[in-house]
């Protein structure tokens, strides 16, 4: 094991922390990926200067070892953010505002157990390979569509992390500099200031006021257009909602696709929250990514499918802990070539 610390012996049960932009979440995972026992969510604290408080936030994680009722074979800790998979280290987390803090390190100081800390795609990632749609599946794209665009890869039955650990930034892909506006990375125009929840919400907007009439126009009426309201708007059948989400999945396909094109992907599993606002958004998304696929082959045997959980990145932070201890290994009873 390369991470920090190890067990000879193994209880095949993990603690998994998810902690998010603003909410830390924690549950005991066992082998097989299912819950056993989940812990209340918590607030993240942050200090008055702005950042998320580690010392704190290592508080809460020992506290919910303390409580919980199984003896664990290490912590798995999902992080939004940048991270350094092999020691824990978060370079930069721009929602918690963390710049060079060494929190995996931190954790196992206080709780002595391994621990295995990684970015949150990543994590998603793992879980869908490991317990998930992708089970057995050995080139697939994990993409999530909600508040950011991304997501992460998984190539020749492997995660591919890239040189540095970036890979996966497809959202960060420029779509219009000239139109388009600032992206939370820095740049102007890029793909996920398009399709994600932020962008169809400033598309409604816009289209809103430019309207005259419908469902979508009426809606300005109640304030600020959201993404829930173009969603609403086009399910109440009004063709201007209809064509922003009609707009937002053109650049969202042709950017999958071009991932298809280039790695030859077997499966992209698709998650977050602009994905899963309409029952029929992962199918529309399917059907028009073959539009800008190249071959045949990838027309015909590309799988598009909707994530397997609604908290992935907190299943897969269990997933690393069994698979850097050897307890899991991915592929396994696999079905696919
Ligand atoms: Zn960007």
């Amino acid at each position: 094991m390369s991470a920090l610390g190890s067990n000879s012996t193994h209880t095949n049960y993990a603690m998994a922390v998810d902690i998010g932009g603003t909410k830390m979440a924690a549950a005991v995972v066992d082998l097989e990926g299912k819950v056993v026992q989940k812990f209340a969510t918590a607030a993240v604290p942050f200090s008055s200067s702005g950042e998320a408080n580690a010392l704190e936030m290592v508080e809460w994680i020992r506290s919910i070892v303390k409580d919980s009722h199984f003896t664990v074979d290490g912590i798995g800790i999902s992080i939004c953010g940048n991270v350094d998979e092999e020691t824990g280290f978060v370079p930069l987390s721009a929602n918690l505002h963390w710049n060079r803090v060494p929190f995996g390190l931190m954790v196992h100081d206080a709780l002595n157990l391994p621990v295995m800390a990684a970015t949150d795609v990543r994590m998603a990632a793992l879980a869908e390979a490991a317990w998930g749609a992708a089970r057995g599946i050995k080139y697939f794209a994990w993409a999530t569509i909600g508040t950011g665009f991304g997501g992460y890869l998984f190539l020749d039955g492997k995660l591919y992390r890239g040189f540095h650990g970036y890979a996966g930034n497809f959202g960060h892909n420029t779509w219009d500099e000239y139109q388009g506006v600032m992206c939370g990375c820095g740049k102007k125009g890029c793909i996920e200031t398009f399709v994600s929840g932020p962008g169809i919400a400033r598309a409604g907007q816009k289209t809103a006021d430019s309207a005259k009439s419908g469902f979508l126009h009426q809606q300005t009426l109640y304030g600020k257009i959201d993404t829930r309201a173009v969603f609403l708007a086009a399910e109440r059948g009004d063709p201007k909602a209809q064509s922003v989400l009609d707009e937002a999945q053109r650049i969202t396909a042709i950017s999958l696709a071009g991932l298809v094109n280039i790695l030859d992907l077997q499966m992209i599993v698709v998650g977050g929250g602009v994905a899963g606002a309409s029952p029929d958004y992962v199918q529309r998304l399917s059907d028009k990514i073959r539009e800008y696929l190249m071959t045949e082959e990838a027309k015909r045997d590309l799988i598009v499918v909707r994530e397997s959980f609604n908290n992935a990145s907190l299943i897969g932070a269990a997933c690393d802990v069994f698979l850097r201890n050897g307890t899991l290994s991915l592929l396994e009873g696999s079905t696919h070539e």
